[in-house]
């Protein structure tokens, strides 16, 4: 606390991310980056734009980031006005609170769910209700009904990764014409149908995409925002009221070639689904209790072990999970799907500290 602060920033409770441990080998379970390394096409166009001398690093990027959002609406289907481009999905989320979700009715999201949203209603000073999941972790939208100035939600979900079926999706966004319907689908690559098709019909749907994790590009930190111009428009509003050039050169061009190279996104796509079978078997095996996952991280309880001490414990292994210390979740552990070697690291560890214990 200081006498400097503003008001703002004595109520803000700000998100507090994954330890990046400054380890040499870490086994990193705990963020849900993607275990393979982004296509070799990426490292080429970012040799290319910075060339010999770095010559084009002395300019400022292009300020729209025409040719990525023109790469991206046609693998999507999309005009290119339906394509907002930011620095990384949680500022995308972020401008789209402030631009799309503050209104005088509450904002609607579950009572578990990704920990960014209840701080940017708090950063912008919104107005939010929590929607308990069912206790399976679904989320029923029929719960959705109130009155409400936006919902928003992943799907899949985080952190359990559950996803809703698109007829559900397309019900809610129905139902709420008067409010907008973002969806998060960070994790959508990995087993859930995307809501992008429906973008046409419905001038009410944000759909939020990053490249983050199915795209091996967490580094780069560039998301989208796809929905009608009108949506869209707001957004570019926000973000030239802010920063007129949110994403670098280098990013725009590293982004760009990940698009084209369609084949080894599935490839790796594949991997990390396979791993996730594999993994959720493992711990099956173990005790643990494993919530059906359609995302690159799996949910899961053991039946007779505390998740905080488990967490703990393999931290000393440098093995890092994400333990929430959250209501209704704090007897569950996160865990990203790793190479097949990493996951057979956890189980080994895993194993061991359970039969440690079993006395
Ligand atoms: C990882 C994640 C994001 C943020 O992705 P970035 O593009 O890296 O900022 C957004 N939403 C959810 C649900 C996530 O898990």
């Amino acid at each position: 606390m200081s006498l400097y602060w503003s008001d703002i920033v004595h109520r803000l409770s700000p998100y507090v991310p994954g330890e990046q441990p400054a380890l040499a080998h870490p086994v990193k379970l705990n963020t849900n980056e993607n275990p393979y390394p982004p296509s070799p096409a990426v490292l080429a166009a970012i040799r290319d734009e910075v060339g010999e001398t770095g010559e084009s690093l002395r300019r400022y990027p292009d300020p729209t980031a025409r040719k990525l959002r023109e790469t991206v609406a046609a693998y999507h289907g999309l005009a290119i006005e339906q394509v907002f481009a930011g620095n990384g999905s949680d500022e995308v989320l972020a401008m789209a609170f402030l631009a799309l979700l503050k209104h005088d009715r509450p904002l609607l999201f579950p009572d578990i769910t990704y920990s960014f949203y209840p701080t940017y209603a708090k950063l912008y000073d919104i107005v939010y209700q929590t929607v308990p999941l069912a206790d399976d972790f679904t989320i029923r939208i029929d719960d959705y009904a109130a009155p409400n100035g936006g919902i928003v939600f992943p799907n899949p979900n985080a952190p359990t990764g559950h996803a809703l079926p698109l007829a559900d999706i397309e019900k809610l966004v129905a139902a709420n014409p008067d409010s907008v319907v973002v969806i998060d689908e960070a994790y959508v690559d990995f087993g859930a149908q995307s809501a992008v098709s429906l973008i046409g019909r419905y001038p009410n749907l944000l759909v939020v995409h990053t490249v983050s994790k199915s795209r091996s590009l967490a580094g780069m930190r560039v998301g989208f925002a796809f929905g009608d111009a009108k949506l869209i428009d707001a957004l570019v509003r926000v973000k030239d009221s802010f920063n007129s050039y949110p994403l670098d050169r280098v990013a725009q061009a590293a982004v760009t070639a990940a698009y084209a190279d369609e084949a080894w996104f599935r490839d790796c796509r594949a991997k990390v689904i396979a791993g996730r079978e594999r993994l959720s078997a493992g711990l099956s095996a173990l005790g643990f209790d494993v919530v059906p996952s359609a995302a690159n991280f799996v949910f899961a309880r053991h039946e007779s072990h505390d998740a905080a001490t488990l967490s703990a414990r393999l931290r000393e292994k440098e093995i890092f999970v994400r333990h929430f210390k959250l209501p209704r979740i704090d007897q569950h552990l996160r865990i990203t799907i790793g190479t097949d070697a990493e996951c057979d690291t956890l189980l080994a560890a895993l194993r061991e500290l359970l039969d440690g214990s079993a006395a």
